[in-house]
């Protein structure tokens, strides 16, 4: 913090304060995690000042030897981890991603099908407030009474809409996805199927859900997410579907102009640690704790949507609690825990209120808690549930008792 504060000690205050948040707080929210002192270092580096518009071996700028083996690495380690032949490492993020894939496969106006956003799909997979629903003509599939994807269902609006990509994946959804399903919907269909695997890459990395690789005809993800990178995007798809030079052309120069070497630098971090044996465990440790998490929680009579977890995450249905979405968030927030307040399908609330929060597992796990802790998590929401305020420091103090056994960043 000392060349911070130097420069800026404005800048250096806050990024204190929010270190402080950091290692006080439990970090629930679904689609975050605690990286490495490695990736940071990566991304906090001298890379930054590099100019390497293009791909390694074919830049528009000069002096990129060395950059180009960094984004070789990134993209050997990216091909390996998910068993590919093509990775697109550029990515500025998960949403680039998925909008360089539209620009790849799809014009303007023509029909793409993605789960809806109040079903737990992405913005980015036909939202009307995004460019995917404001360029494509959308149609969108949910999912049923009990809070799963129904396949037939799918397949049913796939061949009225006929769309021309389907899109599987989701940041909200809490149970497997069977992409062998989507695959054949698609191929029913003449569409391509793209799988963003934004939210479950650590789990797929780690073998603890299904790879969407040998089904799908591109897959996206983001690398910040249980994978357990900086903040990024990849794109990835196989030889026999011959996408390679389309792909590449729609991240760059289609909608992206030099690429953020350091942070590739840090993919390429990233995507060594998660080949390492420690990172199957530690995918299979975030798929345990959500599942005792998700335990817990029942156990005190909070209702799940879907009734449970398969991955990493799970959506809290607080109706029958009597208290909001935002008014959870808040309190939990007050007493150091974070989450975030999450619609539920077909919620009667609006959307900046909801009737849900998302609670995920990926960053408290990579911090060392265990099954047992998830406990003590769920006794905190439910103390916290029962008495939004009055119990805020009791559960503080519980708080505290974990964060002080596993420290952050020491
Ligand atoms: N795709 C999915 C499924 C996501 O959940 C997210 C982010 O939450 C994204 C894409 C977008 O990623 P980013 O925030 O890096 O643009």
């Amino acid at each position: 913090f000392d060349e911070i504060k130097n420069a800026d000690a404005e800048v250096a205050k806050a990024m204190e304060d929010e270190l402080g948040r950091q290692r006080s707080h439990l970090e629930l929210i679904a689609s975050e995690n605690l990286v490495s002192k490695g990736v940071m270092a990566a991304m906090g580096s001298h890379l930054t000042n590099k100019y390497a518009e293009g791909y390694p071996g074919k830049r528009y700028y000069g002096g990129c030897e060395y950059v180009d083996v960094v984004e070789e690495l990134a993209r050997e380690r990216a091909k390996k981890l998910f068993g590919c032949t093509y990775a697109n490492v550029q990515p500025h993020s998960g949403a680039q991603a998925n909008m360089a894939v539209f620009f790849a496969l799809v014009k303007p106006g023509e029909r793409v099908m993605g789960m809806s956003l109040d079903a737990g799909g992405h913005l980015t997979h036909g939202s009307p407030v995004n460019m995917s629903g404001t360029y494509f003509d959308v149609v969108s599939y949910g999912v049923d009474e009990n809070g799963f994807i129904d396949y037939d269902e799918v397949r049913r609006i796939a061949l009225e809409a006929k769309p021309k990509l389907i899109v599987a994946g989701a940041s909200a959804y809490p149970r497997k996805i069977d992409f062998k399903k989507f695959r054949e919907i698609a191929d029913e269909v003449g569409a391509y199927l793209m799988v963003d695997m934004a939210h479950i890459a650590g789990l797929v990395a780690g073998g603890q859900h299904m790879s969407p690789i040998p089904y799908a005809h591109v897959t996206t993800t983001t690398t910040h997410k249980t994978l357990r990178g900086p903040r990024g995007g990849l794109i990835l798809s196989s030889e026999e579907f011959a996408l390679e030079h389309k792909l590449n052309k729609a991240v760059f120069p289609g909608i992206q102009g030099g690429p953020l070497m350091h942070v590739i630098a840090a993919k390429a971090v990233c995507l060594k640690e998660a080949l390492s044996p420690e990172f199957k465990v530690y995918a299979k440790n975030i798929v345990d704790n959500a599942q005792a998490l998700a335990k817990g929680l029942t156990d005190r009579g909070f209702d799940l949507v879907s009734g449970g977890t398969d991955n990493h995450l799970m959506l809290v249905d607080l109706r029958s609690k009597n208290i909001t979405g935002k008014e959870f968030e808040i309190a939990l927030d007050a007493a150091n825990i974070t989450c975030n307040k999450n619609a539920i399908p077909n919620d009667p609330q609006k959307p900046g209120i909801t009737s849900g929060v998302r609670i995920g597992t990926p960053a408290v796990t990579t911090r060392g808690l265990t099954t047992e802790d998830m406990d003590v998590i769920a006794e905190c929401m439910a103390d916290i549930a029962s008495d939004l305020t009055g119990n805020c420091e009791k559960v503080k103090a519980k708080v505290k008792t974990l964060t002080d056994k596993y420290p952050l960043y020491e």
